[in-house]
């Protein structure tokens, strides 16, 4: 999300990526939950991994079950929006209304306790009065500093190992790594990303990384 400058500067309430002091990186899964999230969480808890969730309300709310499962297994979720709407050419307090407070309702119903502190743009769009409104509203709003572009060619061969490749390039500390795990927009199954799980943990274990929850990362205070 570099490309939106105004966030640079606002680096309590934007999270771009942690501190690279310590050798800790977040994993993140979007757009779900989906029909593949009890696979992952099954990969998850196996693998020992804490990991974030942005969900949509949609999602939220055709799967509450799931969303109880991954608070309980030490997971946290953060708001995606109501529909995964591109918020582009909405004014902000009609985004908000629209796409973020829905959300946060559905997500409440569907087992959190208050509402979610952490904000994930669809597309990564947002523009600087949206942002200002959710800042407002009391989120933070996390972007990505890994991008292995997991929903191009799931079905290309070689799909899993290219991805895991890809987020093995590019890691470093603090690394915040964006991954899905909803249904696409086809309503196809992201089932890859179970594999893609299974090999990168260990390969990153490997190289002597923890794996936070990405609100570990945000500025204290
Ligand atoms: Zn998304």
């Amino acid at each position: 999300m570099q490309w939106h400058r105004f966030l640079q500067a606002r680096p309590r309430a934007y999270l771009g990526r942690g501190d690279g002091s310590r050798r800790a990186l977040a994993l993140t899964f979007d757009d779900g939950p989906g029909r593949a999230t009890p696979a992952l969480l099954d990969a998850l808890r196996e693998l020992q991994v804490s990991a974030s969730f942005f969900c949509t309300g949609a999602a939220a709310s055709q799967h509450p079950r799931l969303i109880e499962q991954l608070l309980r297994e030490g997971h946290e979720v953060g708001n995606h929006s109501q529909t995964h709407a591109d918020a582009r050419g909405f004014g902000a307090r009609d985004w908000f209304a629209r796409e973020v407070a829905p959300a946060a309702v559905s997500l409440r119903e569907a087992g959190l306790s208050e509402n979610p502190r952490l904000f994930r743009p669809a597309y990564g769009e947002i523009d600087e009065a949206q942002f200002d409104v959710l800042a407002e509203a009391g989120y933070a709003v996390v972007g990505w500093s890994v991008d292995p572009r997991d929903w191009l060619e799931p079905d290309a061969p070689g799909y899993v190992s290219c991805v895991v490749e890809s987020v093995l390039a590019r890691i470093h500390p603090g690394a915040i790594v964006l991954l899905h795990d909803g249904d696409d927009e086809q309503g196809r199954s992201r089932e890859g990303i179970v594999k893609i799980v299974r090999q990168l943990v260990p390969a990153l274990r490997g190289q002597g990384y923890e794996f936070v929850r990405v609100s570990e990362f945000l500025p204290a205070g």
